[in-house]
């Protein structure tokens, strides 16, 4: 097995590499999975295996492994002009057309973009943008942020301190930035027994009126939220959520980010989520599947009001102190203009609804019945499965994430990757996916499932 010979890139890997969102000791015995090559939804490691990407990478890899549309746009660019800034006045012309591409496509109120090189900095730089907007209107007490408890909005200071996921706090010292974390908008975990999900969504409204109340309107500068939770454990929010959550926003002049990072570009069958639960954000951000995550990039859609603040402002004090090296990156934004035109000559929006009505069909066809379902949920081409230890209860298991863990194990020898969120299963295969190829999919993840569950029953 090339894998265990000494000088092999696996025993390098384990010497060299520190591996993102891994346990660094389990890593350091089971060694890595080298994928080597990626073709449609699939990826391939170099001991030859074959996975479907149920996935699509992180949530990201919309059109696909191995389109070469893309592979092109970024040699043409790369060719013509491999790098230029977005600083003093200079541009270039994929970052204008990207820009302009995003502003024809988004809400209405959002008129500007400015562009960074991940959903942690663009979440981060939401966090600088509305501080500054609120300084400029002479709110300096105006600051802090309200997000959700198992929301994720990245890893940096103040993204990870957005984020209200304990394993992102834990041992790093965060949050460090004012937040606030509310209550998960998920049904099944959180409504009280007999409630109503707009009862719900109206217990929730009422709980973020009363956080805002409590610390002073003044304080409470902007609510922060994915539409669809995604890495919290792919939770749609309860009907009238938004509405209400907006409606109370609007009354203390609080600015509302939609964080469409895993949700933008086609996920739940509309090309925004905001569309589809009617949210009008005041700002918007966006990566992943903004390139197909085949370059680094993502992108802040702000409100005119916001800009207007700026530019005023910074014609005040002659410049707006904020920006990346690589942010506007000409090779990033032209491969993220190519993989808009694919998303929209391919209808892969239209696809992502079409596919995902059957996937989450089938999704409760064949697990919603199972002992230790406790629930299947999702929307388009985004779902998960969540088990449970005991079914009328909804106890989890102890410890929380072994049968995820054995599930996604399993999933590997049955050739298909999906993600384990504890117990939690997470299904975000790639836009192009077909609906035999879909079926496919849950065919392995179905015997995956059956094998790993059975070697928890009692013999
Ligand atoms: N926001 C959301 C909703 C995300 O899902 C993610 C990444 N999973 C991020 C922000 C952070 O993006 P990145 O990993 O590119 O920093």
């Amino acid at each position: 097995m090339p894998s265990s010979l000494p000088n092999s890139i696996h025993a390098r890997d384990v010497e060299y590499l520190l591996h993102a969102v891994t346990n660094a000791r389990r890593h350091e015995e089971r060694g890595p999975i080298i994928i080597d090559r990626g073709e449609g939804i699939h990826v391939f490691d170099d001991e030859g295996r074959s996975y479907i990407e149920a996935m699509a990478g992180l949530w990201s890899v919309a059109v696909g492994f191995g389109e070469k549309r893309l592979a092109d746009a970024a040699y043409r660019q790369l060719q013509k002009l491999p790098y230029y800034h977005s600083f003093s006045h200079k541009s270039n012309e994929p970052a204008v057309l990207l820009a302009e591409a995003l502003v024809r496509i988004s809400p209405e109120r959002l008129t500007k973009v400015f562009f960074t090189n991940s959903g942690s900095e663009a979440n981060d730089t939401a966090v600088k943008l509305v501080w500054y907007y609120n300084n400029a209107r002479g709110l300096h007490a105006k600051k802090t942020f309200i997000a959700r408890q198992g929301g994720y909005h990245g890893i940096t200071i103040a993204a990870g301190s957005l984020t209200g996921l304990p394993t992102n706090h834990r041992d790093f010292d965060l949050p460090i930035i004012p937040v606030k974390h509310v209550t998960t908008p998920h049904f099944y975990r959180y409504a009280q027994p007999g409630e109503s999900e707009e009862a719900f969504s109206t217990r929730l409204a009422e709980e973020l009126e009363a956080t805002i109340l409590e610390a002073g309107p003044d304080t409470i500068a902007a609510f922060i939220g994915e539409p669809l939770m995604g890495a919290g454990g792919v939770i749609p929010p309860p009907a009238g959520y938004w509405e209400k959550v907006q409606a109370v926003c609007r009354r203390y002049d609080i600015l509302i980010v939609a964080d469409e990072v895993i949700n933008g570009f086609g996920r739940l069958g509309t090309m925004f989520a905001c569309e589809y639960y009617g949210i009008d954000p005041d700002i918007l951000v966006l990566s992943k599947q903004i390139t197909s995550s085949y370059q680094p990039l993502a992108a802040l859609l702000i409100s005119d009001a916001i800009y207007q603040a700026i530019a005023d402002n910074s014609a005040k004090i002659g410049t707006l102190g904020h920006g990346f090296t690589a942010g506007a990156h000409p090779v990033a934004t032209a491969v993220g203009l190519e993989n808009l035109a694919i998303i929209e000559e391919n209808g892969l929006v239209e696809n992502a609804r079409a596919v995902g009505e059957v996937m989450q069909r089938e999704l409760r066809r064949r697990f919603a019945d199972h002992p230790l379902v406790g629930e299947v949920r999702g929307i388009g081409l985004i779902a998960a499965i969540e088990l449970v230890a005991d079914k009328a209860t909804k106890a989890r298991f102890d410890p929380v994430g072994k049968l995820g863990l054995a599930i996604f194990d399993a999933g590997h020898e049955h050739g298909v990757i999906i993600r384990a969120i504890g117990d939690q299963i997470a299904f975000c295969p790639p836009l192009i996916i077909t609906e035999a190829e879909m079926i496919e999919m849950l065919d392995r993840f179905e015997r995956a499932f059956h094998q790993a569950t059975a070697a928890l029953a009692p013999a």
